[in-house]
């Protein structure tokens, strides 16, 4: 880990991307898949992105969620973040900034393009003010917005080719922003479609953004996606790729299992094992695939 000492947050993706890598960004709602995800970032010696949405920072507490993160980077002197994720109001960014969390999402790609920028702009003002390292991330073009099993692609989800981002677009929004990262549409979607993949990412267009935009960008939606689409989209400019539903769904079935296999014990800490394990398991996979290590 001594090749991470003490290195920022921005310094870290953009090692990744220079690499030909992608940090993972995982989301939880509790301390056990925090310690799933962190176990097996561990034994793979690679950065970590923790994440969380406004309904699971609200469960865990905004404020115990960072203390929770800091407390495992301080203690084992290790590259784990932690980042708000989609956060669709300045108060709300205020919040996790002042809270103390690395990065926080403002989520505007349900706003004109003009008013994203505005919100966009005031938070990377504030969290700067506060904070130069906290990063502010902005997400351009609408891909869903829930991390569940879908029957089918949601109403309103940018994912053909003429509703992608476009370079322009991208150009204009990081230029007058100073935002620090981006999400573009790029075929991809929140959620995950129950017995199929997930549409294919258009890997040209990942390229063209990058150029454009001129700073790391972020894929969300990864739940779902094939594995040779994470392999190209991080060869043409993708940085950081954020996985929920899978781990929802593997830290769901985990409880199931766990309750079956001990159905007489009450102590949380043998019954949840399962959880955690199962947990483990998805991540080491993805971190796997997002770092290369075969
Ligand atoms: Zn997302």
């Amino acid at each position: 880990m001594i090749k991470y000492n003490n290195m920022k947050l921005i310094d870290i993706i953009k090692e990744a991307e220079k690499n030909k890598t992608a940090i993972g960004h995982f989301n939880i709602a509790d301390t056990q898949m925090l310690k799933g995800i962190f176990s097996s970032a561990q034994k793979l010696k690679v950065p970590v992105i923790i994440g969380t949405s406004e309904g699971e920072r609200d469960f865990i507490g905004v404020k115990q969620t960072v203390a929770l993160v800091k407390s495992l980077r301080e203690e084992y002197d290790y590259p784990i973040f932690l980042n708000a994720d989609h956060t669709y109001s300045f108060e709300k960014v205020k919040e996790a900034v002042d809270a103390g969390y690395d990065s926080v999402i403002f989520d505007g790609a349900k706003l004109s393009f003009e008013e994203n920028m505005k919100i966009t702009k005031q938070s990377v003002e504030y969290a700067k003010s506060v904070n130069p390292n906290i990063l502010i991330e902005a997400e351009l073009g609408y891909i869903g917005k829930s991390s569940k099993l879908l029957d089918e692609i949601p109403e309103g989800a940018e994912i053909t080719d003429e509703h992608l981002t476009t370079p322009e677009e991208i150009k204009e929004f990081v230029e007058s922003t100073g935002v620090d990262l981006i999400a573009p549409a790029v075929g991809n979607l929140h959620g995950m479609l129950k017995g199929a993949n997930n549409p294919a990412l258009n890997i040209e267009r990942i390229k063209e953004l990058r150029e454009a935009g001129g700073i790391p960008m972020v894929l969300h939606g990864g739940s779902g996606i094939a594995d040779e689409d994470f392999v190209k989209a991080i060869d043409a400019g993708i940085a950081s790729i954020h996985i929920s539903t899978e781990v929802r769904v593997a830290y769901k079935n985990g409880i199931k299992i766990g309750l079956q296999e001990n159905p007489d014990d009450i102590a949380p800490y043998r019954y949840m094992k399962e959880a955690v394990h199962h947990v483990e398991k998805v991540i080491e996979k993805r971190l796997k695939l997002f770092s290369k290590i075969n």
